[in-house]
């Protein structure tokens, strides 16, 4: 049954797209650092593609990106707080 709705990706400048348009990701991490997806059918639950299932896979994600948004332990400097205190703040 057609309900009118497709995805489109042509606005996205990163090649991490298949060859019929759909992004590759696995468990909503792509090959592009730091790029991450939300919402896709069977991202890590039944669930994933529906209001019920979103927010989960959100918090994980997030926690993803946290880290890759932290810089290295050897570019830390003496001022910076440690991660532990930096995430929560
Ligand atoms: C056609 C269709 C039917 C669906 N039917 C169902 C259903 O029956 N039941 C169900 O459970 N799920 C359904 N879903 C899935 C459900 O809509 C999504 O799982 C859910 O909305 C995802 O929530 P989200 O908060 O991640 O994204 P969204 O609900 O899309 O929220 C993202 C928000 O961010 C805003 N935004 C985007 N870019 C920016 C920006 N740059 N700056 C500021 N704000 C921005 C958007 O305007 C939007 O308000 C359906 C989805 C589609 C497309």
């Amino acid at each position: 049954m057609g309900y009118g709705f497709a995805r489109d990706y042509s606005w996205l400048r990163v090649p991490v797209l298949d060859a019929h348009g759909e992004i590759i990701e696995r468990h909503g991490m792509t090959r592009a650092p730091g790029l991450v997806v939300l919402g896709m059918p069977f991202l890590r639950k039944r669930n994933s593609a529906f209001i019920d299932g979103v927010g989960g896979d959100a918090a994980m994600l997030a926690g993803q990106v946290a880290t890759f948004l932290s810089p290295a332990p050897w570019r830390r400097t003496a001022s910076d707080p440690p991660a532990a205190t930096r995430r929560s703040a």
